[in-house]
């Protein structure tokens, strides 16, 4: 059996990976060459970290930092409010979106994955007997075809799946900044309009991602600094350029169509702020080869369903809080009174994959 993979990213390379360990040929196809980078808050889950684990993935210790849990922030009435968790278990990883993509390139390779770098998918004729992708460097043949070219997938397009984005149209940007790290938590500091999460990500370095509702402009990361000026006094200098993604909540109409299965954000996407799309990805990748390779690909959109819906139904509901300041407020300070019902939410919602991994 052969699976080619579109997307080189986190969850496509966990696919490729898993394929190989299963004693299945994988072929990716990624457009970029190189550690690939993007827009990312860079934490991931305890559970991410299990899967990195049992996938035989090593990290450098140049882009990572371990953090234990999730703190939020919110001095917008006048008073500073913070509330925070700590995971039921494992720890969390903060990891440079370049360092994780070199750490599961080099174990795909490793394993015997065809890595096709600088190569654009560009069309899909999927038959009886498999899949073809048409590529920029040739057509690539497979029994599958795993979709994991992220939030804005042309595979999905090609296949026919219909894809719809929510009314929210959150974006996100993030920037990295030369500076030790001053916690070992993720920072979640809210303002009304904005929320900045502080990760992190290596033993001299801190990201910053800020997610906002696009409904209220394009939005600028200096003048997102500028709403938390505690937070943009304790940052060294920026390290790297800024980078975009979004809009986010991508309702896909199935994951599947005959042969062509779709993983990662192409296969459905909320939101960012749980900081568990690295995890899930990892999970439904291990998910989605495991059918394949017993010949249940067809149950893959239920599969997905099920993986997914606690984390869906989390996210909508902490959506809630980003589009309400007082019930925010109202949240913040009853977890920071209550402390152990942080540490319920954090753990039976986002940190649910963590008790799991
Ligand atoms: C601001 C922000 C903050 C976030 N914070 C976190 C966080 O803290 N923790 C967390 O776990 N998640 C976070 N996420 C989510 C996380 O980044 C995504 O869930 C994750 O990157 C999805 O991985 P993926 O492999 O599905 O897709 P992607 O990472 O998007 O990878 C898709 C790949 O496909 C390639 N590709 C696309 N089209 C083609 C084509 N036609 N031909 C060839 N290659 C192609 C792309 O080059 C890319 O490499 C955040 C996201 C954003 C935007």
């Amino acid at each position: 059996m052969r699976l080619v993979i579109v997307g080189g990213g986190p969850a496509g390379l966990a696919a490729a990976i898993e394929a190989r360990l299963a004693g299945v040929d994988a072929v990716v196809v990624e457009r970029c060459a190189g550690p690939v980078d993007k827009a990312c808050g860079e934490g991931l889950m305890p559970a991410g970290v299990s899967h990195l684990h049992r996938l035989g993935v090593e990290v450098p210790a140049w882009a990572t930092h371990p953090f234990r849990g999730v703190r939020y922030i919110d001095a917008t009435s006048g008073r500073r409010v913070v509330a925070e968790a700590g995971f039921g278990s494992g720890t969390g990883l903060g990891i440079r979106r370049t360092g994780l993509s070199e750490a599961l390139r080099a174990r795909a390779s490793a394993l015997g994955v065809e890595l096709r770098e600088r190569t654009e998918a560009l069309s899909l004729h999927a038959d009886d007997g498999g899949v073809t992708l048409e590529t920029s460097a040739g057509p690539v043949r497979g029994d599958y075809l795993v979709g994991a070219d992220g939030l804005h997938s042309q595979v999905r397009k090609w296949a026919g799946i219909g894809a719809v984005t929510g009314p929210r149209r959150r974006l996100g940007i993030r920037r990295h900044y030369t500076v030790r790290p001053w916690s070992d938590y993720v920072e979640v500091w809210w303002a009304d309009d904005v929320e900045a999460y502080v990760t992190p990500v290596g033993p001299e370095r801190v990201g910053v991602a800020f997610l906002w509702s696009g409904r209220r402009g394009r939005g600028d990361l200096e003048t997102f600094l500028g709403r938390f000026p505690e937070l943009a006094e304790r940052l060294g200098p920026a390290e790297s350029t800024v980078r975009g993604a979004g809009p986010f909540d991508v309702r896909v109409a199935t994951q599947a169509a005959g042969r062509v299965l779709l993983l990662g954000d192409a296969a459905g996407y909320v939101d960012a702020l749980t900081g568990e799309g690295l995890a899930l990805g990892f999970e439904q990748a291990q998910a989605l080869v495991g059918l394949c390779v017993s010949g249940k690909a067809k149950e893959w959109p239920a599969r997905w369903s099920a993986l997914t819906r606690r984390h869906r139904w989390f996210t909508r509901a902490l959506l809630q809080l980003a589009d309400r300041p007082w019930l925010r407020r109202a949240v913040v300070r009853g977890l920071a009174a209550n402390p152990w019902a942080f540490r319920l939410a954090l753990n039976q919602g986002a940190g649910r994959l963590a008790l799991r991994g």
